[in-house]
């Protein structure tokens, strides 16, 4: 399963394994490669350090150098700790609240909150047999108030009618009002996204929050985003608070090392993925095919 690993420690490890014991210069020069291949996966430079220093501190505490195959020990250390640090399996949306049970999507703009949506919409009406109502909350750009009404249309979700002249806050009161009444269980609320982070975005995040009461705030972030994902997810959850992530772009070439740094900053876990464009390419999260990717 970590052959990609394996190879890559390959020449440093290998050979090794004959001598029966591994020194710390041996697992340093190992952790190098590690390095390497993390760095390469854009996870941010922090994470790396961090990283590396937990795996070194297990491979050199637990007498693993003295074991009959030290090399290989050491490539399932890097591994479990890479699987520990991007959390558990996925662990889906919780919609463990009185109805409607509010779902929050933040992130900035064009990283795919809109089709993210759609498609958590799509998934709990058609996988959880659930009524869904979503409302978009961008009244700076309209077309992305009609992208989500669209979006409606073809995968037949229920959309808040657009009222225009409504501030954010308004419209999330008014969509949590309109699912009570139309009994639906869950309300999905399209927040707006900037190009970057600012504090006009923070301070209408925290509006929206405190108005609507949501149960789910999830941080859709591009998982080709790179360095950039630490401060991206480190002020969302310091702003705000989120209770998840879902990385978008899965499909793409990225290594996804976005994952690893902004699971690592926040703590909270990576729920979905997305991995195309298209309504139904929304995955559960599982950490050993990321760790793998990350490892490349
Ligand atoms: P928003 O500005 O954050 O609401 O972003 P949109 O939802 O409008 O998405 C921006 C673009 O990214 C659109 O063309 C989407 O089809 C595309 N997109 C969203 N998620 C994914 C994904 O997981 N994979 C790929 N390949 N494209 C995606």
């Amino acid at each position: 399963m970590f052959e990609n690993l394996q190879d890559r420690l390959g020449s440093i490890l290998n050979g090794l394994t004959g001598r029966g014991a591994l020194s710390e210069a041996d697992v340093s020069a190992a952790l190098r490669e590690v390095r390497r291949a993390l760095l390469e996966a854009d996870v941010a430079l922090d994470v790396v350090r961090s990283f590396t220093d937990r795996v070194r501190e297990k491979a050199v505490g637990a007498g693993i150098l003295k074991s009959i195959k030290p090399g290989q020990m050491v490539v399932k250390i890097v591994h479990d700790e890479l699987i520990e640090m991007l959390g558990g399996e996925g662990v889906g949306i919780d919609l463990n609240a009185p109805a409607p049970v509010v779902v929050m999507m933040v992130g900035l703009q064009g990283s795919g909150k809109t089709t993210t949506s759609a498609k958590i919409a799509h998934r709990l009406m058609s996988r959880d047999r659930k009524k869904v109502l979503m409302a978009s909350l961008d009244t700076r750009r309209p077309a992305a108030q009609e992208q989500l009404r669209q979006l409606g249309v073809q995968a037949n979700i229920d959309t808040l009618p657009i009222i225009a002249g409504q501030s954010p806050t308004d419209i999330a009161a008014r969509a949590v009002q309109a699912a009570k009444l139309g009994g639906h269980d869950v309300v999905i609320l399209d927040t707006a996204g900037r190009t970057h982070i600012d504090e006009p975005l923070m301070v209408e995040m925290a509006d929206i929050k405190k108005r609507s009461n949501p149960h789910e705030i999830l941080l859709v972030a591009d998982s080709l985003t790179g360095q950039d994902a630490v401060n991206l997810a480190r002020n969302f959850d310091d702003r705000v608070g989120i209770t998840g992530l879902v990385l978008t772009r899965m499909d793409g070439d990225g290594r996804g090392g976005a994952a690893l740094s902004m699971r690592a900053v926040t703590g909270k876990p990576i729920k979905l993925i997305g991995v195309g464009e298209k309504m139904g390419e929304l995955e559960e999260f599982h950490p050993r095919r990321i760790a793998d990717r990350i490892l490349g």
